[in-house]
């Protein structure tokens, strides 16, 4: 018998194959055991990229955030010269690549443009992560089949009493090869624990970059985004869709007379009070400063007013105290404007009308909401120049 003996059956032929002892062919066993070799290098590579960015940020002791993943993903790209250059210039002079730094040498584009590029580095690398685990998962089952066949197998060859030399072999072979088949599946779980940790940390820093951070609320770049979709999902359905522009009142008064830590507590509470109403059709956001969106999906225009009236009254009932000093802040209250999105035509003009309406309900006194009028949705007006 030889190892090609067609006795050995079809796990023996793909066991010497995988041993690299076989001749090439088709071999069921090995096409279980590896994925297609184009699959097979793009998750490798995949899998590095994703391992280059860890590797650099936990190299450099950075956090897992927007331009950490920016820096990181330009630089090990060779996407952006400038970085690459001032890097390597660093790394040169043997001096660490820290925040500050970043800061400093580097700077950064717009806001908007560094969030951009971190949405779409995020969708890359959650992709190759995704990839990578899917492929991960595969190969490990493979091993683990291949394993159960080849430990068979090995318990079979070891009962053949007249086990000639080639059987023994064989057997000695097939026992690295099961100790190797497990050191690998121990190292694809680990890769994959790493590979899930990545995730949850990419998941984190895109919660935190869609955050405002003092009240919690989605922030201006978040609504933005949930503004288009609802808009998408309100034309798609027949919905009405409603969006309320929300400014505190005298909000500088406050700051100035209980200080800036009392002003964001304040906010907080009234941050609060509006994330009340908010569901799955009805939208809050910290839009800037003292200011707040709201959007309210499936309410007639008259039913949104009543319910941002409803919140606007019960906070103007309250009187609210500066815990710190037991100092009264007094009646704290807000204006708005509100806007029937599909009157205006798009969440923008929309945006503007209502944010138009908050300005008349300013000068009406303030404490009060007005809605837009067909008015508020034209574009505005340049002044021709005298
Ligand atoms: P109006 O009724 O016309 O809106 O008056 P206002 O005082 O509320 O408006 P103004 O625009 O004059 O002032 C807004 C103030 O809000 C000024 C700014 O310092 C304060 N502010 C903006 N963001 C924050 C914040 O995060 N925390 C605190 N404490 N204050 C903030
Ligand atoms: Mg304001
Ligand atoms: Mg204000």
């Amino acid at each position: 018998m030889t190892a090609h003996d067609p006795e050995l059956g079809r796990s023996n032929r793909g066991l010497l194959d995988w041993l690299g002892l076989g001749q090439r062919g088709d071999s069921a066993v090995q096409r279980q055991a590896s994925p297609p070799p184009r699959q097979e290098r793009r998750a490798s590579l995949q899998q590095h990229q994703v391992e280059e960015v860890g590797a650099f940020l936990g190299a450099h002791k950075l956090e897992v955030n927007a331009r950490t993943l920016a820096l990181a993903w330009n630089y090990l790209s060779g996407a952006d010269g400038r970085i690459v250059r001032a890097i390597d210039r660093r790394l040169h002079q043997q001096k660490p690549v820290t925040v500050e730094w970043i800061d400093e040498e580097l700077g950064f584009a717009e806001e908007g443009e560094e969030i951009a590029l971190l949405a779409k580095l995020m969708e890359r690398l959650e992709h190759s992560i995704d990839e990578f685990g899917k492929t991960s998962r595969d190969a490990q089952f493979a091993t683990s089949e291949y394993q159960s066949a080849l430990e068979a197998h090995v318990t079979e060859l070891e009962q053949v009493t007249k086990a000639g030399e080639v059987i023994s072999e064989l057997a000695t072979i097939a026992k690295v090869m099961m100790r190797r088949t497990r050191e690998i599946e121990r190292q694809m779980l680990r890769s994959e624990a790493q590979t899930r940790a990545l995730k949850r940390r990419l998941d984190e820093a895109r919660r935190s970059a869609g955050e405002d951070h003092l009240t919690g609320l989605p922030n201006r770049r978040a609504f933005e985004a949930t503004f288009e979709q609802e808009f998408r999902i309100a034309q798609t359905e027949c919905d009405t869709l409603c969006v309320a522009f929300c400014d505190i009142d005298h909000f500088k008064a406050i700051n100035d007379s209980h200080g800036h830590e009392a002003g964001d507590r304040v906010l907080k509470l009234i941050a609060e009070s509006l994330a009340r109403i908010s569901n799955d059709r009805c939208h809050v956001a910290r839009h800037g400063g003292e200011e707040f969106v709201v959007l309210f999906r499936g309410l007639s225009a008259d039913s949104a007013f009543a319910k941002l009236e409803q919140l606007r009254q019960q906070l103007a009932e309250r009187r609210l105290v500066n815990r710190a000093t037991e100092q009264p802040f007094g009646q704290v209250t807000f204006s708005a404007g509100i806007a029937d999105v599909f009157a205006c035509g798009d969440p923008r003009t929309a945006l503007r009308a209502a944010d138009t309406a908050l300005y008349r309900a300013k000068l009406n006194g303030r404490n009060r909401i007005e809605a837009a009028v067909p008015d508020d949705c034209l574009p505005p007006q340049i002044d021709a120049a005298a």
